[in-house]
């Protein structure tokens, strides 16, 4: 019967399917339902609740540490001079 094996290479195709490879698929629980979302995913499919900017990432990002870091280098400069330049 050449036809069942055909549907036999059918069903194994479809078993190849990287179900159980969970490392690509980083989720976070959903903040307001605890609901296993994507990280990447803009609003958890669950409750429907925005998650960007809601719950602060595990690692921010870079430009948001650059930014950060310049505001604190300006501003320690800035105090620094205050105190050089303040009358005493
Ligand atoms: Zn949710």
């Amino acid at each position: 019967m050449p036809w069942r094996d055909a549907e036999a290479d059918d069903d194994l195709d479809d078993d190849e399917y990287p179900d159980d490879d969970d490392d690509d698929d980083e989720t976070i629980p959903c903040p307001y339902c605890r609901v296993p979302v994507y990280e990447a995913a803009e609003r958890c499919p669950a409750c429907g609740h925005y998650l960007s900017r809601v719950d602060a990432p595990r690692h921010s990002p870079w430009w948001l540490v650059l930014g950060v870091l310049i505001c604190l280098g300006l501003t320690q400069q800035w105090v620094f001079w205050w105190w050089w330049l303040s009358p005493r």
